[in-house]
């Protein structure tokens, strides 16, 4: 009972988290308890759940890959088929959410999502697509400093996108590519280390660029203290949040980041190839001598239609779009941030705490050493994500944990990710989790 109330009390005053301790413990009655006193445990209902081929609900973990589906996403999306179809091209003007300014609709929520002012961010695109724009216009070689920094297990699209800008560069990506490498032994990386080697390195690197939470590993980065760290040796310094956007509270604006790029249909619950986000630092964003890449929708829209072959870029980060909104794409976006806006990040962070710790604890009370978590173990360094290594055939285990009703996903050679969504995931289910892979992985001992 004493423990319920810790709970209430710290999703009421997300900010007093670190202060109060709470005892887990093993038996479902608490996750019932957990479940009952959580103040979010409505939001369940406003997303679809996938079941099972016998008709049960999944215990979906796979928030982190792709987001459940809201339920209000499909009005959202009919409500412009319909004007679309009533109106054709005059819903530029007249549909009921007019298609015109249809990424303006976005702008308010988008900015409390990761703490920036409304005109330091966009929706645009598709993440890579806004990584390219933003290394055209931030990562900007010379003689002396064209390095670029980024984390050993960056997502293979980054290492990518970042290869080929330094190859158009003219840079050799085997010369001017540092890689953040783990201590030997460990999995994940230590800020201390990123400090010491931009004391080594720092003059010669132009732009460092870290995933917000690492998508292998689930390590949270000091986004902080990398920005701070980064700027006084003179660096640029970005952050892919394709796993830290609607997952972790955000102060990007404060914390200076320079830029930052990041996926809607992760965490965010926008779908499949959802249209992707971008915030550029006010510092930045009427800089008009910054190089980019122009399209049409970037130009100012008080003269757009005028059609003129002179390209004036719109104020704040709307002058980096290329093309028009990909209007049915930002509806469903629109649809989910309307949720996130009325959950709001600090009561989400809380939960996501005490979710994910609960995970933890109870993988912890799995005898041997069958599971390795690799994510780390301080809170304040990573989100809702744990990764696990597995000992033995972990590929065989990973195929028992979905044929037993759980989807999560696998990464070779040996880590399964597993991300408890507080938005839509229960205690009860993190508790059901650990019960099957627990007998699984007996059962795989045997
Ligand atoms: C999911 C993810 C991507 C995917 O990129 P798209 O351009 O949206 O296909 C890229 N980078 C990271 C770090 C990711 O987690």
């Amino acid at each position: 009972m004493k423990i319920t109330i810790v709970l209430y009390n710290t999703l009421s005053q997300p900010h007093t988290l670190k202060r109060r301790a709470i005892i887990y413990r093993p038996e479902e009655q608490f996750a019932a308890d957990l479940d009952a006193k959580d103040p979010l445990r409505s939001f369940r209902d406003r997303f679809l759940i996938p079941h099972t081929p016998a008709g049960k609900e999944y215990i979906y973990f796979c928030g982190n890959s792709l987001g459940l589906q809201p339920r209000t996403v499909r009005n959202a999306l009919l409500q412009e088929l319909e004007d679309w179809g009533n109106l054709g091209v005059e819903g530029h003007f007249h549909a009921k959410n007019p298609w015109m300014p249809y990424h303006e609709l976005l702008a308010a929520s988008t900015a409390r999502l990761v703490g920036a002012n409304v005109d330091e961010v966009v929706v645009m695109n598709s993440l890579t697509v806004n990584l390219h724009l933003m290394m055209v216009s931030f990562y900007r070689p010379t003689t002396e400093r064209y390095k670029i920094l980024i984390e050993s297990n960056a997502f293979p699209s980054d290492q990518y996108a970042v290869q080929s800008q330094l190859a158009y560069h003219g840079y050799d990506p085997a010369e001017a590519l540092i890689e953040l490498q783990p201590r030997a032994g460990e999995s994940f990386l230590h800020t201390d280390d990123i400090e010491a080697l931009l004391d080594r390195e720092g003059q010669h690197i132009a732009l460092i660029l870290l995933g917000g939470v690492n998508y292998l590993s689930g390590q949270a980065f000091d986004m902080k203290r990398i920005t701070r760290a980064g700027h006084s040796h003179g660096c640029v310094v970005g952050f892919d949040l394709a796993h830290a956007a609607g997952n972790l509270r955000m102060e990007l604006h404060t914390w200076d980041v320079d830029f930052a790029v990041w996926c809607s249909y992760k965490y965010l619950n926008a779908g499949p190839g959802a249209v992707g986000g971008c915030f550029i630092h006010q510092r930045h964003n009427t800089n008009t001598s910054l190089p980019r890449f122009a399209g049409w929708w970037g130009h100012n829209k008080e003269i757009r239609f005028l059609m003129d072959s002179t390209f004036e870029p719109a104020a704040g980060a709307d002058g980096w779009q290329l093309s028009n909104a990909p209007v049915l794409s930002m509806s469903a976006l629109r649809a989910s941030m309307e949720i996130f806006d009325e959950a709001g990040m600090d009561a989400l962070q809380a939960k996501r705490v005490l979710l994910t710790g609960y995970l933890e604890f109870l993988l912890d009370q799995i005898p041997g050493n069958a599971v390795t978590i690799i994510t780390p173990r301080d809170t304040a360094q990573r989100g809702a994500q744990l990764s696990l290594r597995l000992a033995g055939d972990g590929k065989k285990i990973f195929g028992a944990l979905t044929e037993n009703g759980i989807m999560c996903d696998w990464r070779e050679p040996d880590v399964v990710r597993v991300a408890p969504v507080p938005l839509y995931n229960t205690f009860l289910e993190v508790h059901a989790f650990a019960q099957r892979f627990q007998t699984i992985i007996r059962s795989h001992q045997l």
